[in-house]
């Protein structure tokens, strides 16, 4: 049996990484992923096969990395954050099935919420819910949807993929329906950038965050009734007596 491991790198800086994920890369031949990805390792693991695939060419991405290991040798495919939040771990299981001679091994990343949480300060410290923006594969009602009723009950909420070029009043669209449950000055933060060159975090309000224009490179969080921010930090109360 070869193995393929599906390996989330974490939000960006080699030092986020985990260490099972870079052991995992270090006993890997050939390390497969979307080409921004690989340049953000590359330098940390020479040596190493390396290949990529444009964007949209998730399935041909997972196919190229099975037929590599098929040859025998030990594969790498690669996600930034962790590979089964908005990644390809559930892609790759479903490929799977086609090659009964290749084994996969998942190993868990720093997923954008996480990593960007601890630069904001400590907004997910109860319940939240994690919603992405992207109506590439979901429907956009669909999404209106949860963001209503996890607004409605007063979930921290946290957005992946907050804009792109063709949706770029989708954060608007998001705050409009957030704001039927939630008060103006609920307590919202995001992250650009996050362990990456560039980092970038900002606490605002929600009507500030409303008329934000962000990137794809984003990750948003807007706070639930309680969250508060401490000298310029979002942080919401877990609920100890102080
Ligand atoms: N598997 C990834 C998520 C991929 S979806 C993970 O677990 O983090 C892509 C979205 O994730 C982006 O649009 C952005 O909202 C968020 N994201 C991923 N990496 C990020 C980073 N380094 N900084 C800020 N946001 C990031």
């Amino acid at each position: 049996m070869s193995i393929l491991y599906v390996v989330g790198i974490g939000p960006g800086a080699y030092g986020k990484m985990t260490i099972e994920a870079a052991e995992a890369l270090k006993n890997s031949d050939v390390i497969v992923g979307y080409t921004v990805y690989v340049d953000l390792v590359k330098e940390h693991f020479p040596g190493k096969e390396f290949l990529t695939t444009p964007m949209r060419r998730e399935t041909e991405r997972c196919e190229l990395a099975f037929l590599e290991a098929e040859k025998g040798k030990t594969v790498a495919m690669i996600c930034s954050g962790d590979a089964g939040v908005y990644g390809m771990t559930g892609l790759m299981y479903e490929i799977g099935v086609r090659y009964p001679g290749v084994e996969l091994k998942v190993i868990g990343g720093v997923t954008a919420a996480i990593g960007g949480a601890a630069v904001l300060g400590a907004p997910l410290i109860h319940d939240f819910a994690v919603i992405s923006l992207s109506d590439l594969l979901t429907p956009w009602e669909k999404i209106e949807k949860r963001l209503e009723l996890s607004a409605e009950a007063d979930f921290v909420i946290c957005l992946y993929n907050p804009s792109s070029k063709k949706r770029k009043d989708y954060l608007k669209k998001a705050c409009d329906l957030v704001l039927k449950h939630r008060s103006p000055d609920t307590v919202c933060g995001y992250v650009k950038n996050i362990g990456r060159e560039g980092e970038e975090g900002c606490v605002l309000t929600l009507s500030r965050l409303h008329d934000t224009q962000v990137d794809m490179f984003t990750t948003v969080w807007i706070g639930n009734s309680q969250t508060k921010n401490i000298n310029g930090k979002m942080v919401t109360p877990r609920g100890y007596r102080l």
